[in-house]
């Protein structure tokens, strides 16, 4: 029975903590556990450098269960990090960012206690998300355990009101704004839902000495921005959401859109900042 499952987790002495992202799948896992697991606490590791969406998003979800979000990283967001790194941009073979501003301060948050920390993995994903290193972190599966899939997401946050996050018509994936992750569609995203963001993370990149530092490996920003090179990513992606509808006319259009973002990029995302 689910519900002697979940009364088996919320017994173990301990702590019990959700880590959020601000996306759908740890939001999802708040809502669903927070009337089953009294004892449980929400915490986010602000990297300072999220989408305006997602702070939004975290409100809404802290005004919703009625308790803190504990934001962690006060004093030391992306900026700080990437100073002590001399300027080298974390990417997805040197991805100090996640080190930095995720696990460590989560792991020095609960310290030497029994944590049972709760993944928003679904049962229809094949990845495992965070796992610490640390032995007295214990990682526990809700959704995957009770066999939840995307439509048991999309049930409980159109139950809660809160909806997808804000940002889901045009990016799929939370975390920072300038995320390395992103696919080539979502960066067209940013710069026309977020043009002073693409600003700014466009002043990020550099070259020096011959070598250049770009969010992207196969292009700057500046040369993605380009109208014939955006028009391209366009057509691209609207004969790519075509051929998906053809392929699967009866799902709904953000599942289609997941699809067709992923095959522009075929990076993995990181199982710790997207979920
Ligand atoms: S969202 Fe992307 S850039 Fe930000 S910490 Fe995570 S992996 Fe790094």
């Amino acid at each position: 029975m689910k519900s002697d499952v979940i009364a088996d987790w919320a017994a173990r002495p301990g702590r019990h903590i959700v880590n959020l992202s601000g996306g759908k799948d740890s939001t999802a896992l708040a809502i669903f556990l927070h009337d089953k697991i009294p004892q449980i606490e929400y915490v986010f590791c602000d990297t300072h450098k999220e989408l305006p969406e997602t702070y939004d998003y975290l409100d809404r979800l802290e005004a919703f269960l009625q308790r803190p979000i504990i934001r962690l990283n006060a004093q030391r967001g992306f900026d700080h990090w990437l100073n002590m790194y001399g300027g080298m941009l974390p990417s997805a073979q040197v991805r100090w960012c996640t080190r930095k501003l995720k696990i460590e301060p989560f792991e020095a948050f609960v310290g030497d206690d029994t944590v049972w920390s709760y993944i928003g993995i679904r049962a229809d994903e094949g990845r495992s998300g965070y796992i610490s290193t640390k032995p007295n972190v214990h990682p526990v599966y809700p959704f995957k355990e009770l066999g939840m899939t995307i439509a048991d997401i999309e049930r409980i946050l159109e139950t809660s009101g809160l909806g997808l996050p804000a940002y889901y018509s045009w990016r799929q994936r939370s975390g920072c704004f300038f995320c390395f992750f992103q696919r080539t569609g979502e960066w067209v995203g940013l710069k026309e839902h977020h043009p002073d963001l693409f600003e700014e993370a466009k002043k990020y990149e550099t070259e020096r000495g011959g070598e250049h530092f770009y969010w992207r490996q196969r292009e700057s920003l500046a040369e993605l921005e380009q109208p014939e090179r955006i028009a391209q990513i366009k057509r691209e992606h609207a004969l790519r959401l075509e051929q998906e509808r053809k392929k699967r006319p009866n799902r709904p259009l953000i599942e289609l859109l997941g699809a067709v973002l992923d095959a522009e990029d075929d990076e993995r995302g990181c199982d710790i900042c997207h979920l």
